[in-house]
């Protein structure tokens, strides 16, 4: 961490990461008081440029969870979309990344304060989650229960929501599962720890609806868009029951961390046969084609970092 010369955007500045300092009294180191977004930028070697993945709708979302935390800060969207631009620029990447933006709740107040807010964005390089080759993961139905619209609404990209997440994980770790996919208080299928989820049955490409306790997830309508209009399949968002995870043909996680990643078994029961299926694969494929300008299609989902 010492040796570490990456810069940051904080609080206004361009600095090392480890020159970043953060009251241990804030509200955000003791309560989670932040809102944050995970974007990740692709490099495309031929055109040698970095694209950022549907950044703007990333600043959307980010100032929809200030919103709705009742943040008392200026931040506007030219602002928060110029400061990503002009960190991953200041660190010259020239590979894929994944980018931290979290405005947090500053000052020695309480968790019901409402301001100082700051600000910062931490680019890392980051290649591909999993490889092409990688079948899938085994997950677990969590006992947890996901949170909730009535208690701390999953809508909002706050980080203690993340506390929910963290039970999940560790559980599913512990009972030797790679990760967890948690239902919610109706007791239908809601999301992973860090990602939406998606079945297929009969054909059918299938995901839980917005109000099933679940992030507004920008790879989700990525994928729900993509599946409709470019591969021409059929997409439905209705409440999936938990076990139809067991009788599934095919099953995957997305979100902008682990990008789409199979899922070949839940509950130690195999989905489909254990491989990744036909219809994840193309959508897999289409994405990754997208993400990083090579398909030609969906050019304005991605924004230049250098514009050579
Ligand atoms: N659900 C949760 C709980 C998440 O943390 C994430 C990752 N941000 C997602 C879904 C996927 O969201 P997105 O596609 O916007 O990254």
């Amino acid at each position: 961490m010492t040796n570490d010369k990456r810069l940051i955007w904080f609080k206004g500045d361009i600095i090392p990461v480890n020159e970043a300092k953060i009251n241990v009294l804030s509200p955000t180191s003791q309560f989670g008081a932040n809102v944050f977004e995970g974007l990740r930028a692709y490099w495309n070697d031929a055109d040698k440029e970095l694209y950022v993945f549907k950044l703007e709708e990333h600043i959307s979302r980010l100032l929809k969870s200030i919103k709705m935390m009742r943040f008392e800060c200026e931040y506007d969207f030219d602002f928060l979309k110029r400061s990503v631009i002009e960190i991953i620029k200041a660190n010259e990447y020239q590979e894929d990344i994944a980018i931290r933006q979290t405005v947090f709740l500053d000052g020695f107040g309480s968790w019901a304060s409402t301001s100082p807010i700051d600000m910062f964005i931490a680019p890392i390089a980051k290649g591909r989650q999993y490889p092409p080759e990688h079948i899938g993961i085994e997950c677990c139905v969590s006992s947890w229960e996901r949170i909730n619209d009535k208690s701390m609404s999953p809508k909002i990209k706050m980080g203690a929501n993340y506390i929910n997440s963290r039970m999940g994980q560790m559980e599913a770790m512990r009972n030797g599962y790679d990760s967890t996919i948690f239902l919610n208080d109706q007791g239908k299928v809601s999301e992973g720890p860090g990602s939406c989820i998606f079945i297929v049955r009969s054909g059918q490409l299938i995901t839980p609806p917005v109000t099933a306790s679940i992030l507004e997830s920008i790879t989700r309508t990525t994928i729900l868009d993509i599946a409709r209009n470019d591969l021409g399949l059929v997409v439905v968002e209705r409440d999936i029951d938990r076990t139809e995870l067991y009788i599934a043909d095919e099953m995957f996680l997305c979100g902008t961390a682990v990008e789409i990643v199979p899922v070949i078994g839940v509950d130690r029961l195999e989905v489909g046969n254990s491989v990744k299926g036909i219809i994840t694969a193309s959508i897999e494929k289409l994405y990754f084609d997208i993400v990083r300008s090579i398909s030609g299609k969906h050019r304005s989902w991605l924004t230049p970092i250098y514009k050579r």
